[in-house]
């Protein structure tokens, strides 16, 4: 068995528009190609052997939703006979569990290969997926060959590769609450950075940070002595020190403070550094040793008696308050300390890293450290009850527990909370601080401040070891969104097969007339207020992304073609408006996608995506596309370029939307009554009504911004201004008036685009009409002689040239189709070989006659319109 295709989905595509991240791929079978598992001796026990959690009761309530939803295979299935493709699907789905993320969903079909299996399921973490794909195609097959497999390794990778990606628990509770409420997020690349929202309404976060965080606070936070004399100054109670860089210095400091003291590094964290109760000179050397392995300066203060609390305040309300305890074992009689220590670590909440509720305790220097202070070793036996503190501070992240003790917080603590965030200045903001009892105001406990920290953990808030636990993600989405405050910025996509650049402009042209800040893509490139910062094709998931997190954008027009979204899905979950053109005869055949209908099914994924209040705009005169209204969860508008079309009568009758071409007028209809935009003659892209297509486009943008909500006399004059042109639209009917003859460029580059645009061509009057063209490569043969056979019908004259890239086909097989279908129609067409594109131009433009008119039909625009300007400028 062997991979032979692995794509990684990020967003709604062609296997779900509901389920985003996905691994697909295609598995060869090779020897156990039709073979299912039924047909393998033991392979199900086999299976069930070393995966005997598939297809059991789940550890947890959500677990079991989604298993119940979507259920893992059991024993009688596999003896009963399943595809071995869907086998694959969920070993790498339980794989994934194993290693603590809870991936459910997936498909298995056979692709049109012989022996050749779609396997596609869900993950979590994109590296995790990739390599469980691959190690689900090993282990099936080496069960299939009564091969052994070792488990443990692959589960391990699986696991550190969590660690290293998976969102910490804090960012991730932030992440989830924002979802739950709607608000989309991406995850900066190369960052823990996440961008909550899109483009001008963003906020970001990085753990609990957030864009508001103020610098200045944090820095006041981090420096212990700073905050500790702002607070003091404001009557809160916090240790009496100093900061010392030298032995006299501590000397002097605990003449003036005496025993017991503390030292910590002025600028550390997470306890490093920081030696606690020092109670005589000895002990004071080591510490001040100890920390300054981590900074010069050195803080001794005075030891305060008390439990560690933590009290959380986000925009300055205290939201939570824990009570932290180190991580420690109790004594049994029996048991040594590493004995014991391994026993709390089968707590099953207990997990890697951030992975569980809690963490492991590990031995370290430092615990090794604490132990020796008490003349004690991991393998000292610990008397019946005798708790020992394996670390000297609290933090879960070194294996310490938490309890909630939110709601014991004496009102005087909770106007203390609030005061000190707000003097430190921090939107979300931890305090640590020392005290036998939190139900008592700290000044009557003798209790004191220790520390406030920025970008506080949220874990032991949101499970702590007992207590309940808190949604603290909840007030700082709250903080970032107000109620009523927008999250997203408007997304009208446009798909289909021809016209998606031209609608996807007209479009954004409508939009920035009335002060939008506009970011759109196009097969040209990205453009952010007009002004184009990327070039290319940008009609993919990345080009998405780049508008939607321009912090400018207030409104994105997004071309989405087929290309992008079947390498890894859109780059949006959901947009407001959806265009689909049409649906033809266009890269059929690539990627996976064969007919027509599978065609059509990849663009319905947009208009799929449209959320429930929105619109899917659907072109009314193609089956197709058309047939996309079924099934939407969105409200539809149909267009047309025939009002008397039936579809078109019975859905404003039934009080639908639709826009048509009537009386040579684009106008919008909307149960019997008409609204006139204007005739289409007066927008410059129908070329006086000549290029029938562009009203179908004018049609569509006209109708998408009217549901948009913009006014009739807005369209009217975006539409009148919107001159095409080799800047404007690069490519598309670009037309050079010449003394002689005319010259039009253009890229219609499939047999339904050239259709089209023969309309066109039949519309213009000329002596000649000369076609200068190329075939694709990377078509199938019968679209080839399609696309010829139209051509050889529309021009008197064909200079057939070669495209730079050929795409897998040779010249000469190229030429001969071409030829071929060129003169199916004509058998009399004369055509002149000429491969090189600007060779050919020259040609053409020295030999045109007077009247004619000459097309070309290019992909290299850039160049083409250098070569005409030049020609245009030599005469
Ligand atoms: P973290 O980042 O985990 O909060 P840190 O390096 O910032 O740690 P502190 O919070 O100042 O260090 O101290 C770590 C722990 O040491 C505290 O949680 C507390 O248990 C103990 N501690 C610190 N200062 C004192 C003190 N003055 N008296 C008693 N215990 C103290
Ligand atoms: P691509 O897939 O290359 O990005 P596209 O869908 O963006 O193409 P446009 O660039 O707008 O399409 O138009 C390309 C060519 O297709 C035009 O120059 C024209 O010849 C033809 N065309 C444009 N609109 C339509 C339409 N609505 N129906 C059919 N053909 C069209
Ligand atoms: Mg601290
Ligand atoms: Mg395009």
């Amino acid at each position: 068995m062997k991979i032979i295709d692995l794509r990684t989905m990020r967003g709604p595509s062609y296997w779900s528009v509901k389920h985003y991240k996905l691994i697909v791929m295609k598995v060869d079978l090779e020897d156990f190609a039709n073979v299912w598992s039924d047909a393998v001796p033991g392979l199900d026990s086999r299976l069930m052997q070393l995966f005997p959690t598939m297809g059991q009761p789940q550890p947890t309530v959500e677990a079991t939703k989604y298993s119940t939803k979507y259920p893992p295979l059991t024993h009688e299935q596999l003896s009963d006979g399943e595809p071995l493709g869907h086998v694959i699907q969920h070993v790498a789905l339980e794989l994934q569990r194993m290693a603590g993320m809870p991936v459910y969903w997936g498909k298995s079909y056979p692709a049109r290969e012989e022996g050749v299996e779609f396997v596609v399921f869900a993950y979590q973490e994109e590296r995790a997926g990739r390599a469980a794909a691959e190690a689900a195609v090993q282990i099936v097959e080496a069960l299939c060959k009564e091969q052994t497999i070792d488990l443990q390794p692959i589960i391990e990778e699986l696991h550190e590769i969590r660690e290293d990606e998976f969102f910490g628990p804090s960012t991730w509770s932030i992440v989830a609450e924002a979802a739950s409420r709607n608000i989309p997020y991406i995850q900066l690349k190369n960052s823990s950075i996440i961008q909550l929202g899109y483009g001008c309404n963003q906020k970001r976060i990085q753990a609990t940070t957030s864009s508001k965080t103020a610098y200045f606070a944090v820095e006041i936070a981090g420096n212990k002595n700073k905050t500790k004399a702002m607070l003091h100054d404001a009557g809160v109670p916090v240790p009496r020190g100093t900061t010392v860089y030298s032995p006299e210095g501590l000397q002097d400091a605990i003449e003036e403070l005496g025993y017991p003291i503390v030292t910590k590094p002025l600028d550390g964290n997470h306890g490093k550094g920081a030696t606690i109760k020092i109670k005589n000179w000895e002990q004071a050397l080591a510490g001040l040793k100890a920390a300054q392995e981590y900074s010069r300066a050195v803080i001794v203060e005075r030891y305060v008696e008390g439990d560690d609390y933590r009290l959380l305040v986000v925009n300055g309300k205290l939201i939570a308050a824990a009570k932290r305890t180190p991580a420690a074992v109790t004594g049994d009689g029996v048991s040594t300390i590493q004995q014991l220590i391994d026993q709390v670590n089968t707590d099953p909440r207990r997990g890697i890293g951030h992975e569980k509720v809690l963490t492991q305790i590990k031995a370290d220097q430092h615990t090794m450290d604490l132990l020796q202070g008490q003349d004690l070793t991991l393998e000292s036996v610990l008397p019946v009850g005798k708790t020992v503190y394996l670390k000297s501070t609290a933090n879960i992240s070194t294996g310490g527990t938490a309890t909630d003790v939110t709601d014991l917080v004496d009102p005087y603590n909770v106007l203390l909370a609030e005061r000190v965030a707000g003097i430190i200045g921090l939107d979300i903001c931890g305090i640590d601080l020392l005290t036998s009892d939190i139900a008592i105001p700290l000044n009557e406990t003798r209790g004191a401040v220790i520390e406030v920290n920025a970008a506080p953990g949220f874990r032991m808030h949101i499970s702590p070891t007992e207590g309940l636990p808190r949604n603290v993600a909840a007030p700082v989405v709250d903080m970032l969104f107000p109620p009523g405050s927008a999250s997203r910025i408007p997304i009208i996509a446009i798909s289909g097969t021809n016209g998606k650049t031209t609608t996807t402009r007209l479009i954004a042209h409508i939009v920035a007339a009335k002060g939008y800040k506009v970011g759109f893509t196009t097969t040209d490139g990205i453009y952010i207020q007009n002004k184009q910062l990327q070039k290319g094709d940008c009609t993919g998931a990345v080009s998405t992304e780049f508008v939607l997190k321009d912090p400018t954008v207030n409104y994105a027009v997004l071309e989405t073609a087929r290309g992008g979204m079947l390498r890894s899905g859109l780059g949006f979950n959901t947009c407001d408006i959806a265009v689909v053109t049409n649906v033809a005869a266009d890269h059929l055949g690539q990627r996976d996608i064969y007919t027509l209908e599978e065609m059509a099914e990849v663009k319905a994924v947009v208009p799929r995506t449209v959320q429930k209040n929105g619109w899917a705009v659907l072109n009314a005169d193609d089956n197709l596309v058309y047939g996309m209204a079924k099934g939407l969860d969105c409200r539809v508008a149909f267009f047309s370029m025939d009002e008397n079309n039936p579809r078109i009568r019975e859905h404003v009758e039934q009080g639908g939307v639709a826009a048509v071409y009537e009386e040579g007028y684009v106008t919008i209809y909307k149960n019997s009554y008409k609204l006139r935009i204007d005739r289409a003659v007066e927008f410059p892209v129908t070329f006086g009504g000549r290029a029938g297509f562009n009203i179908e486009n004018s049609l569509a943008a006209a109708l998408a911004t009217y549901l948009a909500g913009f006014e009739r006399d807005e369209i009217k004059t975006a539409l009148r201004t919107f001159v095409p042109s080799a800047t404007k639209t690069p490519g598309r009917m670009n037309v050079y008036r010449f003394p002689k003859f005319e010259v039009v460029v253009d890229y219609a580059h499939n047999t339904a685009g050239l259709e089209k645009f023969a309309e066109f061509l039949n519309n213009t009057p000329a002596t000649r009409k000369i076609g200068v063209v190329s075939g694709l490569g990377d078509r199938r043969d019968e679209d080839t002689l399609g696309f010829a056979r139209v051509a050889g019908r529309i021009f008197d004259e064909v200079i057939l040239r070669q495209d730079r890239d050929l795409r897998g086909k040779t010249a000469d097989e190229l030429r001969e189709i071409m030829t071929r279908g060129l003169r199916l129609d004509k058998p009399e067409l004369p055509i002149t070989y000429i491969e090189n594109e600007m060779e050919a131009i020259d040609h053409v433009l020295a030999t045109a006659p007077e009247g004619a008119v000459v097309v070309l039909l290019t992909e290299n625009i850039s160049g083409t319109t250098k070569k005409l300007e030049e020609f245009e400028q030599s005469i």
